[in-house]
């Protein structure tokens, strides 16, 4: 009934740690405001109901909205053409390499198949290179993290003859503007070589650095993390790419049209049905309100830095001190000296009511944080506050006050039911389980489940449909 599928919708939004409830400081993934005016309108049946083969004269809509994007897109990050095809951040890689690739065969320059990514990058870079059918070699990072430039060099000089492109992030997934990006661009382009720059991070730059301008000739932009369109559990995203003139005439084209070759996606326009999540943000921002958004996301990561900094060694940091728009926090020592892991202190942060950080990437055994501008001050003191007051929980296993097995920190999250059993036979408090230093009984986040074998889950498939008798009564 009605009735009970409300129930059930409801029943699924509390168990859910959602941005309703708590900052999401996932770092690379930019999960920032979605607001509610920038969603309602991809309810409207003028959006949503358009089949996305309908002829273009009935359409008119949708291509008044994708010209003002492209028009702003291009204005952002300097570029002079874009794509919509691309689903996501990856499609718009495989898209970008595919344009790359036809380039250099248009020129006459077919061999050239290798493709440069630094150690830094996301995983998807390595794929995306792979399944364009090219050669990854990968350049070494150094101690602070940034591209080794000599290795660069080294490489680029190595592969002259066959080089395709590089892939570079900026500001890159180690939490830092990489100051020599202009000269490593050069050097690509002095070698015959096409620089991609992988732009999941435009929320660092968005009214402040354009890609095109410092040395990029084609990158993806997540509309699903700069752009607000919501992400996380597999929901759609856009990965449009953006590229300079003589790319331009290599962009995917029309699927449905018998003359084109390449398409990455099955329609002309990707998910077109949530790019007015995009439009909308980018028009209500305007050009001052959009590097303000960047200013403030800078600051925030600054912010929990300069409050976590004595707790917690910051990975990497630019020359000046500062990070960008994340930072990497470095749990490894506390792994080695008292055996409190990465997930020990990532599960305890949802007793305390927060989602926790990326975990483990991109260097293992570290959190990466990423508060975005949406986060108030009030939001960021109550995370390191937080994170403050789990530091204090690990110190008692330093201390030899509890094993790092019979600590608080192994055990969390801690559910309702476990805390109210008859049984209880920690060394710490039920109190101190469940309502740790900040955590307001009244406004208590309970976690569904305790912990559970992460690697046993993602190896052992468990089915739980019905078995094939009891669709047969
Ligand atoms: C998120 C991300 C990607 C991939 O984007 P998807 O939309 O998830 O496919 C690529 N590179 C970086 C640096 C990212 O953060």
């Amino acid at each position: 009934s009605e009735t009970d599928m409300l129930r059930y919708l409801r029943r699924l939004s509390d168990k859910d740690l959602a941005l309703d409830r708590t900052m999401i400081p996932l770092g690379s993934c930019t999960m920032k405001l979605n607001a509610t005016v920038e969603m309602l309108p991809i309810t409207w049946p003028g959006f949503c109901d358009l089949h996305p083969y309908a002829p273009a004269d009935q359409a008119q809509g949708y291509q008044s909205l994708l010209a003002d994007l492209e028009r702003w897109l291009c204005a952002i990050s300097g570029y002079d053409a874009m794509s919509f095809q691309p689903n996501s951040g990856a499609q718009g890689e495989y898209a970008g390499l595919l344009a790359i690739r036809a380039y250099h065969r248009a020129r006459g320059q077919g061999e050239r198949n290798v493709c440069l990514i630094p150690a830094s990058a996301h995983g998807t870079n390595p794929a995306s290179a792979q399944m364009a059918g090219m050669n990854v070699v990968v350049v070494k990072c150094d101690d602070e993290g940034n591209i080794d430039l000599e290795d660069m060099q080294a490489k680029v000089m190595a592969h002259a003859a066959d080089l395709s492109a590089v892939m570079i992030t900026y500001p890159s997934t180690h939490g830092v503007f990489e100051e020599n990006m202009r000269a490593i661009c050069d050097m690509v382009h002095a070698a015959g070589g096409q620089v991609y720059v992988d732009g999941a991070n435009m929320n660092a730059q968005v009214g402040l650095a354009r890609p095109a301008d410092y040395g990029g000739d084609v990158s993806h932009f997540n509309l699903h993390k700069t752009f607000c369109i919501p992400h996380g559990g597999g929901g759609p995203g856009m990965g449009p790419i953006g590229v300079r003139a003589h790319l331009a005439p290599f962009l995917p084209g029309n699927p449905a049209d018998a003359a084109v070759d390449v398409a990455v996606s099955a329609a002309q326009f990707g998910s077109a049905s949530i790019l007015p999540i995009s439009w909308a943000y980018i028009r209500l921002m305007g050009d001052e309100g959009l590097k303000r958004a960047t200013q403030v996301a800078i600051l925030n990561a600054n912010y929990i830095v300069s409050r976590l900094s004595d707790a917690y060694p910051v990975l990497y940091r630019g020359a000046k001190g500062r990070v960008a728009h994340e930072c990497i926090l470095d749990l490894r020592p506390i792994k080695d000296n008292v055996g409190v892991t990465v997930d020990d202190m990532a599960k305890r942060l949802v007793d305390y009511g927060f989602h926790a950080p990326t975990v483990s990437f991109p260097v293992a055994g570290t959190f990466m944080i990423e508060p975005t501008e949406s986060e108030g001050k009030a939001e960021l003191d109550r995370f390191c506050d937080a994170m403050l007051a789990i530091r204090e929980e690990v110190r008692a296993v330093e201390q030899g006050t509890v094993t790092a097995e019979q600590s608080v920190l192994r055990h969390a999250p801690h559910t309702g039911a476990a805390v109210t059993a008859e049984v209880w036979e920690h060394p710490y408090s039920r109190q101190q389980a469940c309502f740790p230093p900040g955590v307001n009984p009244a406004t208590k986040y309970w976690p569904n489940v305790a912990r559970i074998d992460n690697v046993y889950g993602d190896r052992n498939l468990v089915c739980s449909c019905p078995d094939i008798a009891e669709w047969m009564e």
